[in-house]
């Protein structure tokens, strides 16, 4: 389906004396401690792929072979063992004149200490990769300015980079690899060396910039709260092995053993469970064609005083309120669009936690979360969103304002009511009756 951007096939990184002989004995099932009198094993048997468009995130702590991984991704290290594959063509091996191209033309990287040229300016530190390519000074430069504003450094081009900050800088690191048009951007560390809020603010920044660009960016951290909040997916490495690769999803609700799980403990599960994740079955729902009393019942089985409606598709269209299908009951009025209210606050699957808590105390109902066509799949009480972060305090709740729907009792009394009007009538409601399943509505 997705197309293989980079894929790299058991690799192996030997440093030392002979690293032939190592892959061999690890490969044989000697472990890393085993062969360290033939070298240090940096990269062990590492296999993936990497697809086009993806932010491929590899993790893991300092020293378990990330930077020696994305070195050899670009040709920095000779693998000792294995292939790599650029969107199809095998680099392990090439000649040293072939790796330079693929440095200029294919992939580029962004170092964790920036690496710019102090004395020149920041505009020709970025057009800095098309000088290598050969364009121009006056349209370099101009080309220069139009990816600075991108990463939002307009009018910055003329500085030195010491005049700027950690954060800025980094921009035109970025901007610098930008500048290359490679499809591939290596990011090794990218932000470790910013203030957090300038590194989340920069997380941000590149998943913006990623929906606009759609690059390929291989992206290595020791920070899984980063991993998790700027990886597709995300390989964990461990001395020297990959040891899960999965989406965020996967390895926080996962974890392929203690190892990963440890890991996980202190992550920021409200940056990356997402709406999806947590929601529960739509409840209360009724069709639009479902009359008052059918809403009414669904109200008061789930305690609650409004009740989402759906159109064909599973359309979210309004909510009711128990007192107007009240009102409409004792009308005898059998549609529910005259007291069809907007629904006031509604997410995508995909919003994070951290973004629901807002529209979760402003809306009086389980939060309603809606697909991209905007059907409603799902619905998230109030107590699932803090459950969902995981034990610890918090849970309290100060979060609830709380809801008065209209006792059962009242409820019934009013149901009853219309079904002796109706009985009484003896009469031809059948577009209520079948409107009037609730299972309807699935
Ligand atoms: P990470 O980026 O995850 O911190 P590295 O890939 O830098 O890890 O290092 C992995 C292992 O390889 C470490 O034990 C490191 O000491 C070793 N190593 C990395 N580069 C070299 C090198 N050029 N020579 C010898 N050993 C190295
Ligand atoms: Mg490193």
């Amino acid at each position: 389906m997705s197309e293989i951007a980079l894929e790299a096939r058991n690799l192996y990184k030997v440093f030392g004396r002979n690293p032939q002989q190592a892959v061999k004995r690890l490969k044989s099932g000697e472990t890393r401690n085993e062969v360290l009198d033939a070298g240090t094993a940096a990269v062990i048997d590492a296999s993936f792929t990497v697809n086009r468009g993806e932010i491929f995130v590899i993790m893991g702590l300092s020293g378990s072979g990330k930077s020696t991984i994305i070195r050899m991704l670009n040709g920095l290290h000779d693998a000792s063992d294995g292939t790599i594959t650029i969107a199809g063509d095998q680099i392990t091996g090439i000649p040293a004149g072939r790796l330079r191209e693929l440095r200029r033309d294919r992939v580029s990287m962004v170092f964790q200490h920036f690496a710019l040229l102090p004395h020149r300016t920041v505009a020709a530190n970025v057009a800095y990769p098309l000088e290598l390519k050969g364009m121009a000074k006056a349209e370099r430069l101009q080309k220069a300015e139009e990816i600075l504003a991108l990463v939002g450094l307009d009018g910055w081009g003329d500085k030195l980079p010491s005049e700027l900050s950690g954060g800025m800088q980094q921009r035109v690191g970025i901007a610098r690899a930008l500048a290359a048009d490679t499809d591939i951007l290596l990011m090794d560390e990218a932000f470790s060396a910013l203030d957090p809020l300038i590194r989340r603010e920069m997380q941000e920044q590149l998943v913006e910039l990623q929906a606009k660009l759609q690059k390929t960016i291989v992206f290595i951290t020791h920070d899984l709260n980063e991993a998790m909040f700027l990886g597709d997916r995300i390989a964990v490495m461990r001395d020297g092995r990959i040891v899960q690769i999965g989406t965020p999803e996967d390895i926080l609700t996962d974890p392929a053993n203690d190892y990963v799980e440890q890991f996980v403990q202190d992550v920021d599960r409200a940056r990356v469970l997402t709406a999806a994740n947590v929601m529960e079955r739509p409840r209360p729902v009724v069709a639009d064609n479902a009359g008052p009393r059918t809403a009414l019942r669904q109200m008061r089985d789930s305690y609650m005083s409004a009740t989402y409606v759906v159109g064909r598709d599973r359309h979210l269209v309004g909510i009711v309120t128990d007192r107007d299908a009240v009102k409409l009951v004792r009308k005898g009025e059998t549609s529910l669009a005259s007291i069809l209210k907007p629904v006031p606050q509604s997410v995508d699957e995909d919003e994070v936690l951290m973004n629901l808590f807002i529209p979760s105390v402003e809306s009086p109902l389980p939060l309603a979360v809606t697909d991209a066509e905007g059907r409603l799949t799902g619905v998230i009480p109030r107590v699932t969103l803090l459950a969902a972060l995981g034990p610890g305090p918090g849970a309290t709740g100060e979060l609830t304002i709380p809801m008065q729907p209209m006792p059962a009792t009242m409820i019934d009394e009013v149901l009853a009511e219309a079904q002796n009007a109706v009985n009484a009538a003896a009469a031809t409601d059948t577009t209520a009756s079948a409107g009037e399943n609730a299972e309807e509505v699935r």
